[in-house]
């Protein structure tokens, strides 16, 4: 009789959004008369950008006649793209990675799932707590963070670094025995809290990584929404980061992707342990189980980087970002803790009136027909906090906030 990976029978049930969506449906049908506004979404709203447009339509095009037809793509990714994404997100930051560390992939979301597996399980994880819950879900099914403790809702052999009001939603570095990470998930800007971390405290954490011999994962899917001159857009602006650290992108929350599906994942060739290079690794990972992101998709993943799509994307961004600093000042003036909103589309704030965050769910949802997502589902630290998207259309935004202020 066969059996089963039970390390997935350890995943608690991600009840997060489903409970939300129930919510909010028996709320609508008792109530047909409310326009609800949905303010929780973690998806893109704004269509596909011109530039982007034309480029599908001339790669479809290119795959209907027999001289530039393209079958599979080159493992890697291809050449135009990989050229493109290190002109562009390195060289110009003044980063030193080449185009063959770069592994073209359909998302961060994978990758960032399927990093995990090039390391042993017995390596112990360190996560942000609030967390982008995918880091930490990947490392249950590899069967790498011991038990789970249903009250305290925490692992036992993962590290929780709490990012809370009172250090700036920042991780602090782990002290203490039994404490040293080996593999280190950070996010900035932060999915759910939209904080980030200066440049100099980034290079803290390298510099701790490389001391302890320990890999960052480095999650920059936000980094296109960086307003801030001192917070880094990639963790090789740091020195040292090409021997500690692997850094996933994606072109969903920057370029409207999510539908498309593309990003990519840098792992440098000074990455070791021992004499085995993780890019080796994850080459033969790429290679074995992975057969590329469409052509189709990397032509239009080029066009990102054209003179033309980056002027329309920057507006894209800047509207979702007009959208956050409407929430954020709305929030703030009628009296809310708030934070993140400046270099992040999430606005994450303190529920009032020592609520906990799914009372204050109901509260928003009943009081204002205003939806947005619990913060304490994103990890035991983020009880007490709520997450506001800036992801909706401008006039739901302002309608929202104007609801929420006059509660
Ligand atoms: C949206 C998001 C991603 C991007 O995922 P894709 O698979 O590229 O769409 C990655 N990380 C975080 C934290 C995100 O919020």
């Amino acid at each position: 009789m066969f059996k089963i990976n039970d390390n997935y029978l350890k995943l608690p049930g991600s009840y997060l959004f489903s409970t939300i969506g129930k919510k909010v449906n028996a709320y609508a049908a008792a109530h047909p008369d409310k326009k609800i506004i949905r303010l929780g979404i973690g998806d893109v709203t704004q269509p596909l950008a011109p530039a982007i447009i034309t480029a599908l339509h001339g790669a479809v095009d290119e795959m209907s006649r027999a001289e530039t037809f393209k079958g599979y793509a080159p493992d890697l990714g291809y050449e135009f793209l990989r050229n493109a994404v290190c002109e562009n997100d390195y060289k110009a930051r003044g980063c030193n990675i080449s185009p063959d560390e770069i592994f073209i992939s359909d998302g961060a979301k994978c990758d960032s799932g399927n990093i995990q597996e090039i390391f042993s399980v017995d390596n112990k994880i360190a996560v942000c707590d609030p967390v982008y819950p995918v880091y930490v879900d990947t490392n249950v099914m590899a069967g790498r963070t011991g038990t789970y403790d249903s009250v305290r809702e925490t692992w036992s052999d993962v590290i929780y670094m709490p990012c809370v009001a009172e250090n700036n939603f920042a991780p602090q570095i782990p002290a203490g025995e039994g404490k040293t990470p080996d593999l280190i998930y950070l996010c900035f800007p932060n999915n759910p809290t939209g904080s980030t971390i200066t440049k100099s405290q980034l290079q803290e954490w390298v510099d701790y990584a490389n001391r302890v011999g320990a890999v960052i994962i480095y999650d920059a899917a936000y980094e296109a929404y960086i307003s801030e001159e001192d917070v880094p857009h990639s963790i090789y602006e740091c020195e040292g980061a090409r021997t500690c650290a692997i850094e996933l992108h994606s072109f969903s929350k920057n370029a409207g992707f999510t539908g498309v599906r593309l990003g990519f994942t840098v792992i440098p060739r000074d990455l070791k342990c021992g004499d085995v290079s993780l890019h080796s690794l994850w080459a033969r990972r790429h290679g074995t189980k992975y057969n590329g992101a469409p052509y189709i998709v990397q032509k239009a993943g080029e066009a990102v980087y054209s003179p033309e799509g980056k002027e329309q994307l920057k507006k894209q961004v800047a509207y979702y970002m007009n959208n956050a600093k409407y929430i954020l000042e709305g929030l703030k003036n009628a009296g809310y803790a708030v934070s993140g909103g400046v270099n992040a589309p999430y606005i994450w704030l303190k529920a009032p009136d020592k609520m906990t965050s799914w009372e204050f769910f109901d509260y928003l949802l009943e009081k204002a027909n205003v939806v947005g997502t619990p913060g304490s589902g994103f990890g035991p630290s983020g009880e007490t906090y709520f997450r506001l998207t800036a992801f909706g259309s401008y006039e739901n935004t302002v309608e929202a906030v104007e609801r929420i202020k006059a509660l």
